[in-house]
């Protein structure tokens, strides 16, 4: 694969008060890429994703989607922030999927399916339907069209809110623990979906704790501790070979 990465985080700088949540974290992920990144709690993946989602504005370095500035917009000379109009166009060209399913209660699965694609990207009603049954399809339910969300199990809810992030068509998908809510029983019908996208070209960055999942569905994996890129390879190097103590120290834990 060559040319412009779909993604492209350089230097990534963000603190809470004094705590440098991400201190310098680059990152690159090519079209068709899927990364998978682990690391210990409070190591800085969700604010990773969370920054390049723009739910939470940099301090430093620079993050470019499709070759284009994130967040920013040179203006006479100068970077100047996007105004909110736009920013929500960039994030339009991303879906993230959270812990929680973040669905909206009260509205339908169908509903929440159609809303942001009507939204977003002003797709007529009837054709945003027809994508929504169409991604129902895809993470295997079909029968739940008319079903409010807590009529499902957190399975199911999550794979609804997979589903919606699908529905505006991103570039890329961004997951940050997508099974860390759900009972035991439930993580595997979450994470077929989420092989399955991997298996049809999606371009994604998974945060995950499921150690077995990140080695698998990974073509690239990355080890964060403390704000920082540990460590990065394929998941051969990562979980066969991995060179930092830290990291090794880390995947002791699991075995
Ligand atoms: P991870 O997802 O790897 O567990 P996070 O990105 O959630 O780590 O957090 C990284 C660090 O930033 C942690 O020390 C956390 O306490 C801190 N942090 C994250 N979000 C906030 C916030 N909104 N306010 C203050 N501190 C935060
Ligand atoms: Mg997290």
């Amino acid at each position: 694969m060559s040319g412009e990465p779909v993604l492209r985080v350089r230097e990534v700088r963000k603190s809470f008060g004094d705590h440098a949540a991400l201190d310098g974290v680059s990152l690159e992920v090519r079209e068709g890429e899927v990364v998978t990144v682990i690391g210990p709690s409070g190591s800085g993946k969700s604010t990773l994703v969370r920054c390049v989602h723009q739910l939470e504005a940099i301090d430093g370095g620079a993050m470019y989607l499709d070759g284009e500035l994130l967040g920013h917009e040179f203006h006479r000379g100068h970077l100047r922030p996007l105004p909110a109009r736009k920013v929500a166009a960039q994030r339009s060209r991303m879906g993230m999927v959270f812990q929680q399913f973040n669905l909206f209660a009260h509205w339908s699965v169908l509903r929440n399916l159609t809303e942001p694609q009507v939204l977003v990207h002003g797709t007529p009603v009837e054709k945003a339907r027809e994508e929504a049954l169409r991604l129902l399809e895809r993470v295997g339910l079909s029968d739940k069209a008319q079903a409010h969300p807590r009529q499902l199990s957190g399975g199911q809810q999550q794979r609804v809110a997979i589903a919606r992030a699908l529905a505006t068509n991103p570039r890329i998908m961004l997951f940050d623990e997508p099974t860390s809510a759900l009972d035991p029983e439930l993580v595997d019908e979450v994470l077929s979906v989420v092989r399955d996208l991997a298996g049809g070209g999606m371009t994604m960055i998974i945060v995950t704790h499921e150690m077995s999942f990140a080695r698998e569905v990974a073509d690239r994996c990355v080890f964060m501790e403390k704000g920082r890129v540990v460590e990065t390879g394929t998941p051969e190097e990562i979980f066969e070979h991995p060179r930092s103590p830290r990291l090794r120290a880390f995947l002791s834990r699991f075995s």
